[in-house]
This record gives C-alpha cells, structure tokens and sequence, in this order.
C-alpha cells in the first residue's frame, strides 16, 4: 500500500515472522485448530511486537537527522529495551525515562529482565516515580543533547503513534498473505493491548484491504476501561487519517477488560496458569504482563465456546520479562 512504500524505514525485524499451529495447546482447549503468529521472533535484541514499529520511527528519526532517541515505559518496559536495541542496529544514541509504578513488585523487578538488557544495549537510563518527574527528566535530557548539537527524536510511550501503528498495518497485509499462502480462513485475532498502537494498526490495515476480521485485544493496562477505550479510538483515528482510509470500514474490535487482575505488571492466577498451559502444551513462552493475560483470555473465551477453530493468537513477545518476576514464576513449593 502506498503510505507503506512511501515512509521512510529502517530494516530491523525479520519479516515475515512465522506463523504456526498449536495442535496440542487447540486439543486442550477444544478447538479444532489453533495458530500462533510469532511477533516474538521479530530478532532484534529478544524481538517483540515494538521493533515492527520501530521500523517506521527509526526511518523518521534517520530522515530527519536525528542522532538521539528518546522513550519512555515502565522499568520491565519491552518497548524501552527495544528502542535501546533499534538506537544500537542504528548508531544513534539512546535515553530510557522509565517510570517506577508498579506495585508490590519483588527485588528482580528492579535489576534483571528488561532493565539489565536496557544497560547492555548502551541505553542512558533515568528511573523517576511519578509523570511529573519523567516530564521534568526529559526536559532537561533534551536541553541537555541540543547543547551538545544532537538532534532528539522523542518516541512516545509504546511507540504508538500513527508512524509506529505503520508497522502494524504492514503485518495486517503480513498475515492476510500467510493465511492465503496456507488456504487458512483469517477470522478471529487475538492479542494483548496497552497503548493500543499494535491494535490499531492492525484494524486500519484489514480495513485497507478490505478484509473482515473480529480483532479480540485483550486490555492488559489499564484498571479505567473507558479510558483505554478512549485511547484506541485516538490512535485509530490517528492512523486511518494517516492512511486515509475510511473508518466506517473498520472489522469488529471487541476489548475485553476482564483479564486485567489486579492491574498493569502485576501477576494474576489465570496468568499463571496460560504461562504454564502453553509452555508445557506447545514449548512456547509468553511473559507475566502482556501475552500470559492475552492468552488467559484467549483460553477463558474458548472454554466459553466464544472463539471458533483457525483463530490465531499474535504473540506480542515480552519474554526477558519472565525473569523479572522470579517468585511469581517460579515453583510453587
Ligand atoms: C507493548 C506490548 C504490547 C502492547 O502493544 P500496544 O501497541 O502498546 O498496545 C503487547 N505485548 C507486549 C509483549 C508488549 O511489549
């Protein structure tokens, strides 16, 4: 699609990303078939669905002269440790404001997982604990770099702006070719959602190709469920403008807010268990904050008789985090 072609990229993820059936994890569940589109395997300093989008926003960073990237997250954030692993692929300089938010976390929370990988990426990292201070910080990082004559390309949280929404519009076309290629019916998606880039740059590119699909995104994020909700609808508005494609063509979006727990990076039972169900049915690993509560959902709607065979789960990644959330993880006993 023209927009496509026509923004500037970097070439940092490995495309197409596989995608796979889970048999046994299906058998368990009691759907004839079941398929895992490996977002996690985008390559790039332990992959995720953030290098798709880094793509597009390291090829504007490039395009206009930047020699420094600026993002936020949280301190296990997946998008930060990307981001630090897109500045290094590209040579440009790297600053991390991480935000210390998540409650009753446990002593790994705060140095393995993403955080030791942010450090060996080369990343400058500032932890704040609260907006305020990470507003404040980036101010003056910003003033900082412009003293030295380093232009700064500031990413917003998750990366999820219309230029990073581009690389999910081009895995909308990724996947539509897949299912063709493999006489596969392309139905139902299924994934976890937080800043809601990935979301809607899937929606604005079935839309774009006319393709009906019911996208099920799972809200990982955020406890005010009108709020997301009020989120997805910026970000999608931001992107069908960008793209220029009709809104009223957007497919079925259904967010489900009943997986969430106890709220964003903190574990939840039904979490545990889809961690554990799908590495011991399939091999596969999810993480504690994204994909093990997308996948919960996934195994909650199946069990309920909501979902149908052929649907694909898109595993997002987030994997390094496992390791941040020893105790919630590990043996029991
Ligand atoms: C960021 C992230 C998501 C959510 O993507 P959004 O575009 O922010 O909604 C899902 N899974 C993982 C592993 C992530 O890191």
């Amino acid at each position: 699609m023209k927009a496509l072609e026509a923004s500037p990229r970097a070439a940092l993820a490995l495309r197409p990303t596989p995608l796979e059936a889970m048999p046994r994890l299906a058998a368990k569940l009691g759907l004839g078939s079941l398929y895992v589109k490996r977002d996690d395997c985008t390559g790039l300093g332990g992959g995720g669905n953030k290098t798709r989008k880094l793509e597009f926003l390291v090829g504007e960073a490039r395009a206009q002269g930047a020699q420094t990237l600026l993002t936020f997250g949280a301190l296990q954030s997946n998008h930060a440790r990307q981001t630090a692993a897109a500045a290094a692929r590209a040579g440009l300089a790297c600053h991390l404001v991480l935000v210390d938010l998540v409650r009753d976390r446990e002593p790994a929370y705060t140095t393995s997982g993403n955080l030791l990988l942010d450090h060996l990426f080369g990343a400058e990292v500032t932890i704040v604990d609260s907006d305020a201070a990470a507003a404040l910080a980036t101010r003056r990082i910003i003033e900082a770099e412009q003293a030295g004559g380093r232009r700064v390309y500031v990413i917003p949280t998750g990366g999820s702006n219309a230029i990073g929404a581009l690389g999910y519009v081009d895995c909308a076309f990724e996947l539509s070719g897949q299912c063709d290629a493999l006489d596969l019916a392309l139905h139902t998606v299924v994934t976890a959602a937080s800043t809601t880039g990935t979301l809607a740059g899937l929606a604005a590119g079935f839309a774009a190709q006319q393709r009906e699909v019911r996208i099920v995104a799972v809200n990982v994020y955020e406890m005010d469920a009108t709020k997301l909700e009020r989120t997805f609808s910026e970000r999608l508005a931001e992107i069908t403008t960008h793209l220029g494609v009709e809104a009223a063509s957007i497919g079925p979006v259904e967010l489900r807010h009943d997986f969430l727990g106890a709220g964003y990076g903190i574990p939840s039972a039904a979490m545990r268990e889809a961690v554990e169900l799908t590495a011991r049915a399939e091999g596969l690993l999810l993480d504690p904050v994204y994909t093990g509560k997308a996948m919960a959902g996934l195994i909650a709607m199946a069990r309920a008789g909501e979902l149908s065979a052929g649907t694909i789960f898109l595993h997002t990644g987030g994997v390094p985090a496992l390791f941040a959330y020893r105790e919630a993880m590990g043996p029991t006993s």
